[in-house]
């Protein structure tokens, strides 16, 4: 590390679990409704009003902590968590405190160091100690911008008021932003994955922030940390880390010292500035949520989520490696998406030929679905389509230019290869009689040639395999169309 210092970071991570209900009252879910319409007393923190558990919060849950690793509790048991902010008028979040859902995960990540361009180096496994995952709700949000005079006033929107969240802890685990970086995206692909969130950044329900701190190498102890929030995307939270590394070594070096604080990241100047300084957990003067009973969760139901649970990508990212004999960098690009990965076996197994279409899906069909801003359950070429088309080719019937063409057409028209073969006229001569033909009439018409490539002129053979292409109009095989003038010369 920097000069004798190495970085320790821990994670927290809050995902929003993709309920069409929010998790104490029956209000919708919705993203980017007319501010304030989904709210009922419940979630607006009225008096007297009762939260009722959603079961639904429950199963995305337990996928979500078995999909990260974690045991689910037997017992767990809801806690306000006491603080005063305008959107949240209840003046306390039901949130889990010294008993969470679930607790004591080891999640297997693959993380690489990265060169100034950030390409990753070598890919090597890396254990991470996965804390807890306790369930809360969201609060509302404050509008500051975007409406009329937010130069006088701001807006409190109570839509999001009681969502769903987990949030997820990580033990100071990782040693650098990169490592960091790599374990969000796991975890990113893990719950969407499972289907436990839409883990969608841009919309906000998927939050991550750091807690970063430097120690000298060789140190056990552990140095004031601060915690970055405002991580908009993973990448600028990789960058605001790298700041805050660098940051801290120059303060604890110049003999000023590293303040227990929170910091936003701003990207506009590309650092970290000082948001107020950190609350400890006594602050919030916790205490068991008294309209709540425990959360029981039983065996069988832990048995049956497991049981439903999909192979994770990890896993199957090794079975592609194995049994289809593709690199780690292609196996890894195919199980970046679970609708990508299941649309490529799907392919693969159709067409015989796993190489040739995993090639395929991370070319051509790749970019088009790309450009088309398509998953691949939307592919307007299904994977059967794609192994109709694959089969052609390796039957010899077109080659790979044209097979790349008529990709590109399928894509665009919904139609079927062998229709896009016929019109674009395709379709290979591989039938040796009609070529054979060809051959006779070509010979015969060019008898000075014969006799001089019978002489010796063997730079003649490209000449009568022009003649015969030309007279099939481009369709003969190249490879039947060789063979016979072979033996007919
Ligand atoms: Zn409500």
């Amino acid at each position: 590390m920097k000069n004798g210092w190495e970085a320790v970071i821990g994670m927290e991570i809050h995902t929003q679990l993709a309920t069409e209900t929010k998790i104490f009252c029956g209000c919708r879910v919705e993203f980017g409704g007319e501010p304030n319409a989904n709210t009922c007393p419940v979630c607006l923190g009225l008096p007297g009003a009762l939260p009722v558990l959603n079961r639904r919060v429950i199963e995305l849950g337990a996928r979500a902590a078995l999909a990260l690793g974690l045991e689910i509790q037997e017992t767990s048991i809801f806690a306000r968590k006491n603080y005063f902010y305008p959107d949240l008028p209840k003046g306390y979040q039901i949130s889990q405190y010294d008993r969470p859902f679930s607790a004591n995960g080891k999640l297997t990540i693959m993380t690489a160091d990265r060169d100034d361009h950030g390409h990753a180096r070598e890919w090597r496994p890396m254990t991470i100690e996965i804390v807890r995952m306790h369930l809360e709700e969201d609060a509302g949000k404050n509008v500051h911008e975007g409406l009329p005079e937010t130069d006088k006033y701001s807006y409190i929107d109570l839509n999001r008021a009681g969502t769903p969240l987990g949030e997820i802890v990580t033990g100071p685990d990782f040693r650098s932003s990169w490592e960091a970086y790599d374990y969000v995206n796991h975890v990113r692909r893990v719950l969407q994955w499972v289907g436990a969130s839409d883990a969608d950044m841009e919309k906000g329900n998927l939050r991550c922030e750091a807690n970063v701190s430097v120690r000298r190498v060789g140190e056990s102890s552990f140095n004031n940390k601060v915690e970055l929030k405002n991580l908009n995307s993973v990448r600028f939270m990789q960058k605001a880390i790298e700041f805050e590394i660098e940051r801290q070594i120059a303060a604890h070096e110049s003999g000023e010292g590293v303040n227990q604080e929170t910091r936003l990241w701003d990207e506009a100047k590309q650092e970290t500035r000082v948001m107020r300084s950190k609350e400890d957990a006594h602050d919030y003067r916790y205490f068991p949520e008294p309209d709540l009973q425990p959360l029981r969760v039983t065996a069988e139901f832990i048995d049956r989520v497991t049981g439903e649970m999909p192979e994770l990508p990890d896993a199957m990212r090794d079975r592609l490696m194995e049994g289809y004999s593709l690199s780690y960098a292609d196996a890894s690009q195919l199980v970046a998406d679970r609708s990508l990965a299941e649309f490529y076996e799907a392919a693969a197994k159709a067409s015989g030929n796993p190489r040739t279409t995993a090639n395929y899906i991370l070319s051509e069909l790749g970019r088009e679905l790309n450009n088309a801003g398509k998953t691949a359950a939307e592919s307007p070429v299904s994977a059967d389509g794609l192994a109709e088309l694959i089969k052609t080719l390796d039957a010899g019937k077109i080659n790979n230019n044209q097979a790349k063409e008529v990709l590109v057409e399928m894509f665009a028209s919904g139609r079927t290869a062998a229709e896009v073969i016929a019109e674009k006229g395709f379709e290979q001569v591989s039938d040796e009689g009609a070529i054979a033909k060809i051959v006779e009439e070509v010979i015969a018409a060019n008898e000075a040639q014969v006799a001089a490539y019978r002489g010796g002129n063997e730079k003649l053979f490209g000449f009568f395999v022009g003649q015969v292409m030309k007279a099939s109009q481009g369709k003969a095989n190249p490879k039947v169309v060789n063979e016979l003038l072979k033996k007919a010369l």
